[in-house]
Parts: structure tokens; sequence; C-alpha cells
């Protein structure tokens, strides 16, 4: 039995951890410098309202990932919004590829595969931002920023690549020239995501939300009609071009731009509140082609998440886990 240190509780790491304790094999500590599980799966309350402000829905194309779901279907976790989407002149198209939500937003996912670790072999710690990253003999050191350190035999990284990066430089820790080489070529695109609460609802079209991946605005959706909004919330995504170019500009010409985008299904509706949520990380544009890569010359050490592997997005990060979960006690 091992004690693997996770670094990130958002889905990959959650997952890790879910794999390496099944049916007792291992001890785990998640860490994570957020307040709470989740990273990408993101619902934030705004005003009356609930929003999906990082990860919207998710598809299953891999068995192994369906297992799970199937799981999460039964637990009640998650549920099928739609089959399709509008690309908003004409009614949702179905492809029959069901696109599944998560009951009172994405983040409910990550705080279900919190509440259903085994407490005996899995520790989640929040409120912890990792600094540095070293080898400690036959295993790994991680310091936090409060100076305190957290000891394993192993070490699965799921933060976005260049950030794990930048832990094993503060901890002079080297790769081998491939796995660095490899590791630096994994990219991510940035993401401006715009909430509008408003005080009426929107007139998307079902299941109320609109994808338009040639559009500068790729996806809107009103969160009531998604069914986790007690309030008309909507959640605007732009693209990775406008995205770079105005990652640092103020919210307000920002959430200017976005208004005719979401004026054009709701023309007399009244502004309640309205806030910008910038993602660095948001999804990977180059990606690591095997779901996990263990680094040579080291002790057990596995980079895990959704830029591994040839999935990407949620069923990626999952399938990226598992795998990494797998090879770090291999
Ligand atoms: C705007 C947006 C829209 C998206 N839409 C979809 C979608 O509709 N469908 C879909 O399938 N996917 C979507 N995704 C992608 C999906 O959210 C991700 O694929 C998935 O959530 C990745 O999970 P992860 O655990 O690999 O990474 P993350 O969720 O990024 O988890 C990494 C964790 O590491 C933690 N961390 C980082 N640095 C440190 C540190 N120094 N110390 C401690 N902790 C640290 C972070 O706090 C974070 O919680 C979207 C993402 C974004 C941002």
């Amino acid at each position: 039995m091992s004690h693997i240190i996770i670094l990130g509780a958002g889905l990959s790491g959650l997952m890790a951890a879910h794999r390496l304790t099944a049916s007792g094999g291992h001890t785990v500590t998640v860490l994570d410098k957020g307040r709470s599980v989740g990273g990408r799966l993101a619902t934030r309350r705004v005003g009356g309202g609930h929003a999906d402000h990082g990860a919207q829905f998710f598809t299953v194309r891999e068995p192994l990932f369906d297992a799970h779901v199937q799981r999460w279907l039964a637990d009640g976790v998650a549920y099928e919004w739609s089959r399709g989407w509008s690309d908003g002149t004409a009614p949702a198209k179905t492809d029959g590829f069901p696109r599944y939500a998560v009951k009172g937003g994405l983040n409910a996912l990550a705080t279900y595969l919190q509440g259903t670790l085994p407490t005996e072999s899995a520790s989640v710690r929040v409120n912890v931002k990792a600094t540095a990253i070293q080898p400690d003999g036959a295993g790994w050191c991680i310091t936090d920023e409060a100076g305190a350190t957290f000891i394993g035999d192993g070490l699965i990284l799921t933060a976005p690549v260049p950030q794990s990066l930048a832990l094993l430089d503060a901890g002079q820790t080297k790769l081998t020239p491939g796995d660095r080489a490899a590791l630096e070529a994994v990219r991510y695109d940035p993401c401006l995501c715009g909430l509008i609460l408003l005080d009426r609802p929107a007139n998307l079209p079902e299941p109320g939300a609109v994808q338009r991946p040639d559009f500068w605005v790729t996806w809107l959706a009103d969160n009531q009609r998604k069914g986790i909004s007690a309030a008309p919330l909507l959640t605007l995504h732009a693209n990775p071009a406008y995205s770079a170019e105005h990652y640092d500009a103020p919210d307000e010409p920002i959430l200017a731009d976005l208004e005719p985008v979401w004026r054009a299904y709701a023309p007399d509706a009244v502004v309640v509140e309205a806030q910008v949520k910038r993602w660095r990380y948001s999804h990977p544009s180059v990606m690591h082609p095997t779901p996990t890569l263990l680094a040579e010359n080291l002790p057990p050490l596995a980079f895990a998440g959704d830029a591994f592997g040839d999935r990407s997005r949620i069923e990626g990060a999952v399938l990226s886990a598992l795998a990494a979960a797998d090879a770090v006690v291999g």
C-alpha cells in the first residue's frame, strides 16, 4: 500500500483518488488551493441565481467513462439535459448523443465525488496552495505557502501543465529533457465568461442554450432553463481569440460587447447583476497524446488532466485520472 499525494481536487484529482482508494488499495491526500473542490467544475451564486461558469455539460464516448456516468445517473447526481443544441436560428438538432448536466450545477459532481471517498483512506484538503515540489528519498515532498509539507510515496499532478511545471521548477526538480519538452508542448486557450442575471426569462430556443462554434460567443445558456437556477441567469463564453485579446480588459467593455448577443433573446429585460469570470486555462489547444505521462528517472510522478489523451474535456479528464492512478502505483 502506498500513500499518494494528488495535487488538485478538480475532476481529475477526485477521480484519481477514487481509483487509488477503491477496495482499500492505497491512501491519498488531495490538496487544492481553492476554497472548495471542483476546479473548472465551477458553479457560482449570482444574486438569487446559480450559474455554471466553467464546464457546462458533458458527453460520453468510452465505456470506461460510461460506467462512472451510469453510477452518477443512478445516484441522481447527473441528468440528461439534451441531445443537441440550437445554433440560434433553428431549434436544436438531435444527434443522438446525450448531453449530461449535474443537479445543482457541475460543481455538485465534485462535491459528490469528495463525499463518496472512503474517509479512512482519503483526505481532501482545500485552501492549501502548493508552492514547491521536490523528491524526498524514494517519494515526494510538497510545500505549501504556509510552509507546511506533505509527504507521499507517489505524486499525481492535475493542475494545468504550466502551473505544475512552475511548482517543479520552484522545487528545483529536474525532469528529463524528453519529459520536459513533451509537457512544455501542451497549450491551453483562455475563456472569458459573462454571467448576466435578468429580471425576466430570455427567449432562448429549446433546451435553453445556443452553441455557435464559429461565432465569437460560442455558448449562451440560461441556467434557469437548465434547471439549476431559481432566477434567469445567463452564461456566455467568448471564443479563444476574443478571450486572449480582452483577457486583461476591465469588465465593463466586455459586458458591453456581450450585451447585443444576449439582447437578441431578451430585448426588454433589465440587468439585475452582471459579472465577468476569466479562465486562463480553459481548454487544451495542444494536447499530450497519451492519457498520462509518468516521469522518468524520478520517484513515482504522473501528470493527469484534460490535456492528456485524445478526448479532452470532462471525459478526457476522467480517463486521464484513471490512467495516472494506475501508472503511479504500477
Ligand atoms: C469556460 C469553460 C467551459 C468548459 N466547458 C466544458 C463543457 O461544456 N464540457 C466539458 O466536457 N468540459 C468543459 N470544460 C472543461 C472541463 O471543465 C475540464 O476538462 C475539467 O473540469 C478539467 O478537470 P481537471 O481536474 O483536469 O482540471 P481543473 O478542474 O483545472 O483542476 C485542477 C485543480 O488544481 C488546483 N491547483 C492548481 N494549482 C494549484 C496549487 N499550486 N496548489 C493547489 N492546488 C492547485 C486548482 O485549484 C484546480 O482545482 C470547460 C472549461 C472551462 C474553463
